[in-house]
């Protein structure tokens, strides 16, 4: 079998082996109708059910959307998709009367034509997802406009990094000699440095609105938490997530002495405004500067007197409780405290080290690209892009797979290290409330999760808990 059917076929294999997997859990999601004895006395009948048919719409809509994006994919390799985009390109590039340096402008324009495309065909099913399963179910919080708005933004920041970058890598490579893979990597290293210093400062705020974490008792005790364990915590931010959906989350970002976390208002029960009615929210977004400053206002009530201004009886509460938040920032703090994004880190550079390495090997095997429609020009975006993407693929789904199992491993380290200090209550409740308002079905297949789930189920998680507690005691 030639290269170029291999890679067909593996993506075939890998995209059968994902359905498969999917099947496998579709059938828990039919099969388990009863919430399981363990968690008879924390999840009730009415969430179980509806956690229970999201997960049936998700995994309906997986199934189509990956039926689509493999069909796509495949007429997109075997209608020569890619020659003709690269000859589109030059065609392009020409018109505009760049003939210097061309190879660099056509990959630039390659670029920018590859990622509007992708936009446009995937516009159709992120607006679905979106506007049709996740309103079903009572997440989404954008409008259309706002919708739009935000994707044309993403592309146009995202456009505005790629462009130059994928300059400079060709660049690096051209002249870079036989050792150009160190210096590649190299760049990689210094611009994804330079990006996670600027992207919490000043590109993350383009999207969504950072407000300090009030004075308060929250403020307070996660002070005080961060302090003890001499965690540099710098700066506390609320981040307006409910603006988009009512999912929640919180997370912790930076280098050295120099550490934020940054919590989801949906995340605190005493400050999301999707406590409060729902429509008024989504009525206020109509007028986006109005619901900002409707939002900060909310929340110098609440530090105030520690209660949710209730506008209506009885408004759908989500969010924890302030023992709680700090005990889901003990089980983030136990990330730092075990060094788990920097091995993260180490592991994605020695990955990326490791790929330049062997594209350095595959780069001048002509076969290759030719087999790909590249015989008499082989342009080092398209060799890249074809032994990235296309030769690496089994790589690929290895290396995620291992990054999976690392991942699950690390939850168990920062659980045990909230049990520790003395969170196990705080931090079950906890998770309970978080896969309560995000409607996780609590059930897994064992092979399912085990091949994509980045944190090990609810129950697994609950009963490490209660060994880590015994151990320590
Ligand atoms: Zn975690």
């Amino acid at each position: 079998m030639d290269l170029f059917s291999a890679v067909v076929a593996f993506s075939w294999l890998v995209y059968f082996w994902e359905t498969y997997l999917s099947k496998r859990q579709d059938n828990i999601y039919h099969q388990v109708k009863e919430v399981p004895t363990e968690l008879k006395s924390v999840i009730d009948e009415k969430t179980f059910t509806k956690s229970r048919t999201y997960a049936i719409d998700k995994s309906r809509y997986g199934f189509w959307h990956g039926l689509y994006s493999q069909i796509e994919t495949t007429l997109f390799l075997c209608l020569n998709g890619l020659p003709l985009l690269w000859m589109l390109s030059g065609l392009l590039t020409a018109k505009f009367g760049l003939n210097e340096e061309y190879e660099k402008t056509q990959s630039i324009v390659f670029t920018f034509l590859g990622s509007i495309i992708t936009l446009v065909l995937g516009l159709p099913w992120s607006i679905y997802y979106t506007f049709v399963i996740e309103e079903r179910h009572g997440f989404n919080k954008m409008t259309l406009g706002f919708f739009l708005k935000d994707t044309l933004k993403k592309t146009l920041v995202s456009q505005a990094i790629m462009m130059p970058l994928t300059a400079l890598i060709i660049f690096v490579i051209e002249i870079g000699g036989d050792y150009f893979f160190i210096y590649a990597w190299l760049m990689v290293f210094t611009i994804s440095m330079i990006l996670l210093h600027i992207y919490p400062e000043y590109i993350a705020p383009l999207f969504d609105k950072y407000n300090p974490l009030p004075e308060g008792q929250l403020k307070q005790k996660i002070e005080e938490l961060a302090a003890s364990l001499q965690f540099p915590l710098k700066k506390l931010y609320v981040v307006e997530g409910s603006k988009r959906s009512a999912h929640s989350n919180a997370y912790m970002y930076g280098f050295h002495k120099n550490k934020r976390i940054v919590l989801f208002d949906t995340l605190l029960e005493d400050y999301s405004p999707v406590t409060r009615d729902d429509k008024e929210t989504k009525d206020s977004k109509e007028k986006e500067e109005d619901a900002t400053k409707d939002t900060v206002d909310l929340a110098k009530d609440t530090s105030q007197d520690n209660a949710p201004t209730q506008e209506k009886e009885e408004p759908k509460k989500i969010g924890c409780n302030t023992e709680e938040v700090v005990a889901v920032l003990a089980h983030e703090l136990g990330h730092w405290k075990y060094s788990h994004m920097l091995k993260n880190l180490a592991i994605m550079q020695a990955s990326i080290l490791f790929s330049f390495f062997v594209f350095g090997k595959l780069m001048n095997v002509h076969e290759i690209f030719a087999a790909f429609g590249f015989v008499d020009q082989q342009p080092i975006l398209i060799r890249l892009y074809i032994v990235f993407s296309l030769v690496f693929s089994p790589v690929n789904e290895i290396e995620s797979f291992l990054m999976n199992v690392l991942s699950r491993r690390f939850e168990f380290q920062a659980d045990d290290f909230a049990v520790n200090l003395g969170k196990k209550e705080l931090l079950k409740s906890a998770l309970l409330k978080l896969y309560k308002d995000n409607l996780s079905f609590p059930v897994a297949d064992w092979l399912f999760s085990a091949c994509h789930y980045s944190h090990p189920p609810l129950l697994e998680r609950m009963r490490g808990m209660d060994e880590a507690d015994k151990k320590s005691n």
